[in-house]
């Protein structure tokens, strides 16, 4: 225990029992060790005969002694028991499995714990666990999880570890691990409101992180701070780590619950244009690429000249005078029309634009190519669709290790946009990636790494039916 408790039986009792006439649901004790508290047994016992309050317990398992089970079955709602590597977990989960006491495990995410999760996972699995709490390090930098950590923790889970058990997040993840699918919007903890902490010398505070409490004599004290101090009660604990105080994320790759994109529109009413189209080789969409990188170039130079025109009869197709002009090329009054080569496909995109020539379609026909995808106009974000696969016969690939490939994606081309972005591997030994409106540039470094990985890749694009989507939906 941190500090000697104040309290008795009696003392305990009484103000819990005001506390449940008050409204309160749930009493859960925790640390400090409350099996050390002389008279809890009793305190439960009471608890449980005089009181609605739901009990549950936080234990090291130390003493979590059979003899100890026997004495409060029946009585505990949920018992979580703390891992730590010096403390003999695996006997405490047998004799709670033993004595048919739910439980669950909280478990602190470390880097160094992080190599072996899935296997520790797994493992709980087998004992019979089927709830573990993920929290993070509050208070210790050093042992805190690193934005690479906190992606590598978040691609661990996305890709299936503990997929047998609940796995649940701690309040105190804040909006670290955004990349995961949550069930609430809000990202505070809830602190202060939800619950309260009721410290051993009888002072309630918001968290056991905080440093701040203020004294009480009684429940009604506790009820009236609870309504009274707010500021205090909702304020940021106060120790490295706390989500609240606003300090920049450890794990974050951006602070968001959601996804929304909003796009702006001038009064011309543009949108974005997107041709996709697939080629026989990758070399093939290589030169296809290099051809249209020149004539957007070639367009934006152009005086009198039509830069389109000759590419198109250079091909033996005829086009009008005018082709590319006007309202059809986003020449000089927006961003020139970029070309991105993705495998054996070509991504030909203007952000914004009225329109784009439909005779360039004509023109990757012409070039023993195929139009795969035209979004003409849109106003939405897009949505990218990759499906990865290793560049090898297909029963070689089975053997191929996804994890490494699934990190390394995560850690370079998706770090700076993980939270636009979902990875997971698919049933034909690949990778799927699935990315809200990626940017020609940020297309370039993925191909580039997924090619320094010895993956082949195929692109599907679509426009999203509104601004803001739910991607895990999408999955
Ligand atoms: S106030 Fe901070 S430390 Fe306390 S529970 Fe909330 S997020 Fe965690």
């Amino acid at each position: 225990m941190e500090r000697l408790s104040t309290w008795t039986v009696a003392s305990a009792l009484e103000v819990l029992a005001d506390l449940d006439r008050l409204g309160v649901t749930e009493v859960a004790f925790g640390g400090g060790e409350p099996l050390v508290f002389k008279g809890f047994f009793e305190l439960v016992d009471r608890l449980v005969a005089e009181t609605r309050l739901a009990v549950h317990l936080t234990t090291n398992g130390a003493l979590l002694s059979d003899k100890a089970l026997r004495r409060l079955r029946g009585k505990i709602g949920e018992v979580r028991v703390s891992l730590y590597d010096d403390n003999d977990w695996r006997g405490t989960l047998a004799r709670l499995r033993r004595h048919g006491q739910r439980f669950g495990v909280n478990l602190l995410v470390t880097p160094d714990r992080l190599p072996g999760l899935r296997a520790l996972l797994d493992e709980l699995r087998d004992l019979g666990c089927r709830d573990v709490l993920l929290l993070p390090i509050l208070g210790h930098p050093a042992l805190a999880l690193d934005p690479a950590g906190g992606r590598a923790l978040a691609a661990l889970l996305a890709d299936g570890a503990g997929a047998d058990l609940t796995i649940k997040l701690g309040v105190c993840w804040g909006e670290d691990l955004a990349h995961l699918p949550r069930l609430f919007a809000s990202s505070d903890c809830g602190a202060g409101r939800e619950f309260v902490e009721i410290t051993s010398d009888r002072r309630v505070r918001a968290c056991s992180f905080h440093a701040d409490s203020l004294p009480f004599d009684d429940a009604e004290d506790v009820v009236a701070l609870w309504a009274a101090a707010r500021p205090e009660l909702t304020a940021p604990a106060g120790c490295a780590g706390c989500p609240r105080s606003g300090a920049p994320r450890r794990s974050s790759p951006e602070p968001r619950a959601q996804v929304r994109v909003y796009s702006a529109f001038a009064s011309n009413n543009s949108g974005s244009y997107t041709l996709l189209g697939a080629f026989e080789t990758s070399e093939r969409a290589a030169e296809i690429t290099a051809l249209l990188t020149r004539l957007a170039a070639d367009m934006e130079a152009a005086g009198e000249g039509n830069p389109l025109r000759d590419l198109l009869a250079a091909a033996g197709i005829a086009a009008p005078e005018n082709v590319g002009k006007s309202d059809d090329w986003p020449a000089g009054w927006a961003s020139p029309p970029e070309a991105v080569h993705v495998d054996q496909q070509v991504w030909w995109y203007a952000p914004y634009t009225v329109t784009m020539p439909a005779v360039i379609g004509r023109w990757f026909y012409a070039m023993r190519g195929r139009v795969q995808v035209e979004l003409d106009h849109a106003h939405h974000p897009l949505l990218a669709h990759l499906s990865l696969w290793s560049d090898l016969p297909w029963k070689d690939r089975q053997g191929v290790p996804l994890q490494p490939l699934i990190d390394a994606l995560w850690l370079g081309p998706l770090a700076a946009d993980g939270i636009h972005a979902r990875v997971r591997r698919n049933d034909w030994a690949g990778i799927d990636v699935l990315w809200l409106d990626p940017s020609p540039e940020q297309m370039r470094a993925f191909v580039r790494t997924s090619t320094q990985l010895g993956l082949r890749c195929r692109l599907t694009l679509s426009e999203l039916p509104g601004p803001k989507v739910d991607l895990d939906a999408l999955w």
